[in-house]
C-alpha cells in the first residue's frame, strides 16, 4: 500500500480570498508573479476574475465560491490534482457559504496539503525551497492508495 503522493516541483495551486480579502491577495499575487507563473493556478470564481483581468495570469476558474466554488476545490484535492491552497478567509464576517469553506478546509488537511490562510504564512510557505522541488507527501493510513 502507498500512503505517498508525489507533489511535482511545478505545483497545483489553488488561491481563493473572500471579497474583503481580495485586495490582500492580490497584492500577494502580483508582488509574486512570476514565481506562481511557473505554476499551475487555479481560483474560485470572483477571485479568478480579478486575478485574471489586474495580473493577466493564466488560471482556471471554478464557479464562485457561494456557487460551490469552495466544494469543486476540495474535490480536486480529494482527486490528488490541487496540492497547494492559499486562502484568504474573512475572519470578520459570517458567509451563506460558511459549511462549505469549513468542509474545504478540512479536507485541505485530510489531505495533507499546505493551506496558506493569512498573508505571512503564504509569505514563508511560497518562498520555502520545497516550492521548486518534488516532495512526498504522506497520506494517512486510511487514504493509502
Ligand atoms: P469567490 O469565492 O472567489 O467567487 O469570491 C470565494 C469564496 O467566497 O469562497
Amino acid at each position: 500500500m502507498q500512503n505517498i503522493l508525489t507533489m511535482e516541483s511545478k505545483k497545483n495551486i489553488a488561491l481563493i480570498a473572500h471579497d474583503n480579502k481580495k485586495p490582500e491577495l492580490l497584492d500577494w499575487v502580483v508582488s509574486n508573479r512570476d514565481l506562481l507563473a511557473s505554476h499551475n493556478l487555479y481560483a474560485t470564481g470572483s477571485t479568478g476574475a480579478m486575478l485574471i483581468e489586474k495580473t493577466g495570469l493564466a488560471l482556471t476558474r471554478f464557479a464562485s465560491g457561494p456557487l460551490g466554488g469552495d466544494q469543486q476545490v476540495g474535490a480536486k484535492i480529494t482527486e490528488g490534482k490541487i496540492d497547494f491552497l492559499v486562502f484568504f478567509w474573512d475572519p470578520f464576517q459570517p458567509h451563506p457559504h460558511d459549511p462549505d469553506v469549513k468542509a474545504l478546509l478540512r479536507i485541505a488537511v485530510v489531505w495533507n496539503i499546505p493551506i496558506a490562510c493569512n498573508r505571512s504564512s503564504a509569505d514563508f510557505m511560497i518562498s520555502s525551497p520545497l516550492m521548486a522541488q518534488q516532495y512526498e507527501r504522506a497520506l494517512a493510513e486510511m487514504i493509502a492508495r
